[in-house]
């Protein structure tokens, strides 16, 4: 029975995803051995029950983040933290040195060339704070880099399938 793995995308710039595609060729090997149930990659809306894997790129920078990563956590059995926003805050954790009202009235107003205005509906509530994943749910492994290069990607996964829980210290650094 082939491992149900996932791949989900809070506060993030999709390179940790980009990432994942540069396992190029290797992907077809792991394609046998993994059934890949949700995603970016996939038309899947629904996230589903019993996921063996979830990696997940990005920090939670709002209140869409936080319950996606909540529900995920809740039905995935091995979760990772891919790549540094996920595992520090990083990027997008930038804005935490300003008061979440300040950064909507720099983005939305004196930024905006037009419509200037902060919006109440259809994009979600930032969070006071852009926090790591494993501040608010428990993270299983984690995967520094910025993003994580293909090599280190394909290391964790052959490893997780092999039932092995994978040491990365000297694979990865921060930022590269
Ligand atoms: Fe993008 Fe880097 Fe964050 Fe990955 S870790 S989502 S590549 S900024």
């Amino acid at each position: 029975m082939k491992t149900r793995v996932a791949t989900t995308w809070l506060g993030g710039c999709s390179g940790c995803h980009m990432s994942i595609l540069d396992m190029d060729e290797r992907l077809f090997n792991l394609a046998d051995k993994i059934e890949l149930v949700y995603g970016p990659l996939t038309d899947v809306k629904e996230f589903p029950e019993n996921v063996d894997i979830t990696l997940v790129e990005g920090s939670v920078d709002n209140v869409d983040n936080e319950e996606k990563i909540c529900h995920v956590r809740g039905r995935t059995k091995i979760l990772v933290s891919l790549g540094d926003c996920a595992v520090t805050g990083n990027v997008p954790s930038m804005r935490n040195q300003f008061t979440k009202d300040s950064v909507l009235q720099r983005a939305y107003v004196e930024q905006a060339t037009l419509d200037k205005g902060i919006p109440d509906r259809m994009v979600p509530l930032l969070l006071p704070v852009v926090r790591p994943v494993h501040s608010v749910v428990k993270v299983d492994l984690f995967v520094p880099g910025c993003p994580p290069s293909a090599d280190v990607i394909h290391f964790a996964l052959t490893e997780l399938l092999e039932g092995r829980m994978p040491n990365l210290t000297s694979l990865t650094r921060f930022g590269k």
